[in-house]
């Protein structure tokens, strides 16, 4: 059912996808209603409504779920159940938030539609991680299962003397441990999918990791990624459609030697997406928008011939005199406070003409 301009969208999460959803969203004439445990987010500057309450206070969640029409997500770290308080507001629904946030059930979920993973398996304890480095061939990397993001909750074996410090680096938590892929780029697949079944694409970016974070992202990516496009626009339409996904999905592969590789899927707008802002004529955040309300998909096409998207990390933000001086280059700056290392900051697009 259209949800009409003039109504309030809730987001769960107040960090900088809420801020530009909120922004994106006022443009079409809609409200936003931050929901955050924290004092001042960065989403609820931008936004006409903001509860600070935990993400499990029921409570809270029902005075927010009655004041809102609609309500969605912006990140998954966050407990399911309550969230099933929002009932059928909640787009997307709790069913790709809780497959989305459990690195073991996200790669069963993929493999049973059909779309592939680097070899993997869960592991539970030192003996277990012993045998995939025995099993799975070397080096593999360690992830845990839930609550990590950015390279966080990682860590890499490259001998068996590694398996011990690895474990604990981890924090002893259940993880998946899986095989280093050896790929020859990473890209990201962004649909964007309505109730019905209607569902729109970007052109797929072409993405660049420093320490487990996105560093920057090209379009159009580089023809080793282009060639695999197709295969896993597929994969990603056949995941978003087996979730019953309603709002941006975004899917990250690796381009491997002997095709696309499922890395991880996010039930949300993505970072890897941040250039459509400028560099497509509808960006990801205005079309979860127009997902989630109902309203018609927006063209996906690019402005101009495509964009570099780099993202501003702890310290970089502080380069902000240089960057807004830069005729043609597209600031945005997430006003988050402090400039931890690691943390984004902000980012930067050119549009390439
Ligand atoms: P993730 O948090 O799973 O997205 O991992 C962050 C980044 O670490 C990825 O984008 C890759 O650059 C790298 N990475 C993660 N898993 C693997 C893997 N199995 N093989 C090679 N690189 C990986």
């Amino acid at each position: 059912m259209t949800v009409p301009p003039g109504s309030t969208i809730g987001i769960v999460g107040g960090g900088q996808l809420g801020r530009m959803l909120s922004t994106a969203a006022a443009r079409l004439g809609y409200k936003s209603h931050i929901f955050d445990p924290h004092e001042r987010p960065c989403a609820a500057d931008v936004a006409a409504a903001f509860t600070r309450a935990e993400f499990d206070d029921r409570s809270a969640l029902e005075r927010f779920g009655a004041a809102v029409d609609v309500a969605t997500y912006e990140f998954e770290n966050l407990a399911a159940e309550p969230l099933e308080l929002l009932g059928d507001k909640l787009r997307p629904g709790t069913r790709s938030l809780k497959i989305a946030q459990d690195r073991g059930t996200e790669k069963q979920f993929i493999e049973a539609t059909g779309a592939r993973v680097a070899p993997w398996r869960s592991v539970a304890s030192l003996d277990q991680v012993c045998d995939a480095f025995t099993g799975l061939g070397s080096p593999i990397v360690l992830k845990t299962r839930r609550w990590g993001y950015d390279g966080k909750g990682q860590a890499w074996i490259h001998s068996e003397r590694d398996c011990a410090g690895a474990w604990r680096a981890i924090g002893e938590e259940p993880a998946v441990a899986e095989t280093a892929v050896d790929f020859l780029a990473e890209f990201s697949v962004i649909v964007a999918r309505w109730a019905d079944g209607r569902h729109a694409f970007w052109d797929s970016a072409q993405n660049e990791h420093g320490g487990g974070i996105l560093r920057r992202s090209t379009v159009p990516c580089s023809d080793a990624c282009a060639v695999q496009v197709a295969e896993a626009r597929e994969a990603a339409l056949r995941i978003a459609e087996a979730l019953g996904h309603v709002g941006v999905l975004t899917v990250e592969f690796f381009a491997s030697a002997d095709g696309p590789l499922v890395n991880e899927i996010a039930p949300r707008v993505h970072n890897s997406g941040h250039w459509t802002i400028e560099g497509a004529v509808t960006s990801q955040f205005e079309q979860h928008i127009r997902a989630i309300c109902d309203l018609p998909p927006g063209p996906t096409d690019l402005v101009g011939s495509g964009a570099v998207m780099d993202n501003l990390i702890g310290e970089d933000v502080n380069r902000w005199p240089e960057l807004v001086a830069t005729p043609g280059l597209h600031v945005h700056i997430y006003d988050k406070g402090e400039a931890r290392p690691g943390r984004k900051m902000g980012h930067v697009t050119k549009v390439e003409r």
